[in-house]
């Protein structure tokens, strides 16, 4: 088999990654020049991709009463959230850690939700002092503590409290939340319990509901499921005299990594705002947290073939980039695709493309025809997402750079770790 190059043309559902001849480019800049001048393994943003992913969603909210959040666990590099602020999006926080990287890219707290289940005090009180829009809280003791804390500070803290909708979002089960087996939300059976403490708690008050049901979603049916048991709860609560402001449905979207039909923001959004129209419940804000979605498909990661290592039963392409660096495929058997950087057009051979580290389930992608020789560098596409985040330093393995493409330029966003880097805060017995 040779190497097509009509079929490398367009890569997994990025169209700011493209071929030019046999040279990949992110937008004007051709990725080997990069690898080049910055080294391997390197991540590589492209700008106009999140932009054009922004606003998919910009368009599918466009004149309702929403707020889009970034769930930014899913990348976090200051550059990164930076052009998601002046975007004008809100942000869906997880940490302490989180809180500080969004107001230092100078974000505004009251778009900003804070979901986690595991809310410690220092967070809940950096979270109240910054003014965030609401807190997703996941438990009843979590109630209390907040109450106590808002209350011991002066103030009053927003939140919503994230429903457990019991519903199958047909995924992968590590990235699947809203079945009554995580450890996520509260079930909607004790939904309205719930609400009636947190309404009789001093330091809260209810201003709405949320879910999050998963992640790599590429169906609308889960939402719709989701979405019709919440409006239920909104008006149960409402009954009970507990009014809400704002629904809040997560994130999830998927994106294409390999064969996957994306849902459309647009496609979703139409049939979520038309049902809350039809049910009247279009006097609440819609709040979603899309993380992957807005991303993924934005990076690829470069890396080198170090080794071309042939053996009676399988190829092994060993290069320089490991499962510390992009955990995916050793933690959920995530599929990445991988392309040349430069298209060779000579007959392919079957690799599983593995990392230096010591470890089995250190593979990036198994079973690839691909036309590779030593030293040649590949892309691992839909990077973006889940990636850089999740990157360690198992094996003392310093941490990728990572740089954003934008038009013909490109900015090193995070410095390539240093040994230095690696051993700093560590010391040895006198
Ligand atoms: C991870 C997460 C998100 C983002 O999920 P994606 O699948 O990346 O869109 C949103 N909300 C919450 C609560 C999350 O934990």
């Amino acid at each position: 088999m040779t190497t097509n190059l009509a079929s490398l043309a367009t890569p997994a559902g990025a169209p700011h990654f493209h071929y030019e001849g046999s040279q990949l480019y992110a937008e004007g800049v051709a990725l080997s020049e990069l690898a080049k001048a910055l080294g391997t393994p390197l991540y590589v943003y492209s700008r106009a991709a999140l932009k054009t992913a922004w606003q998919h969603y910009a368009q599918a909210t466009e004149g309702h009463h929403a707020l889009v959040c970034f769930g930014m666990k899913a990348n976090s590099n200051l550059a990164v959230l930076k052009e998601f602020a002046r975007l004008g999006s809100g942000f869906d926080i997880v940490s302490g850690g989180e809180l500080a990287r969004v107001l230092a890219v100078g974000a505004d707290p009251a778009k900003i939700v804070f979901s986690g289940v595991g809310k410690q005090v220092c967070e809940m009180q950096a979270a109240l002092e910054a003014g965030v829009k609401c807190f997703n809280v996941e438990s009843l003791p979590e109630l209390d503590r907040l109450s106590e804390v808002a209350t011991a500070m002066g103030k009053i803290a927003a939140v919503s409290l994230r429903v457990n909708p019991d519903v199958d979002a047909k995924t992968h089960p590590y990235i699947s939340t809203g079945l009554k087996e995580n450890k996520f939300g509260i079930a909607i059976e004790e939904a309205v319990t719930a609400y009636m403490h947190a309404a009789s708690l001093p330091g809260i008050s209810v201003v709405g509901v949320d879910c999050h049901i998963g992640s790599q979603i590429t169906e609308v049916g889960p939402y719709l499921d989701a979405l019709d048991k919440l409006l239920k709860l909104i008006a149960q609560l409402d009954q009970a005299g507990i009014k809400l402001h704002h629904l809040d449905l997560g994130g999830g979207l998927g994106i294409r990594y390999d064969d996957e039909t994306p849902l459309a923001p647009k496609v979703l959004l139409d049939q979520v705002f038309a049902e809350l129209k039809a049910k009247g419940f279009d006097y609440l804000q819609l709040v979603l947290e899309p993380g992957r979605s807005l991303v993924g498909n934005a990076g690829v990661l470069l890396t080198t073939v170090e080794y071309l290592k042939l053996t009676e039963s399988r190829n092994f392409a060993i290069i320089d980039a490991g499962m510390n660096d992009l955990i995916r495929p050793a933690l959920y058997e995530a599929w990445h695709g991988v392309l040349p950087l430069v298209a060779r057009n000579t007959a392919t051979t079957r690799y599983d493309v593995v990392g230096p580290v010591c470890e089995s389930a250190d593979w990036l992608a198994k079973e690839r025809d691909l036309a590779l020789e030593q030293g040649d560098v590949i892309a691992i596409e839909s990077a973006g997402a889940y990636s850089f985040v999740m990157a360690g330093n198992y094996n003392s393995r310093t941490r990728p750079a990572e740089v954003m493409v934008d038009g013909d330029k490109y900015y090193v966003i995070r410095q390539r770790e240093t040994f230095a880097d690696l051993i700093r805060g560590e010391s040895c017995l006198p």
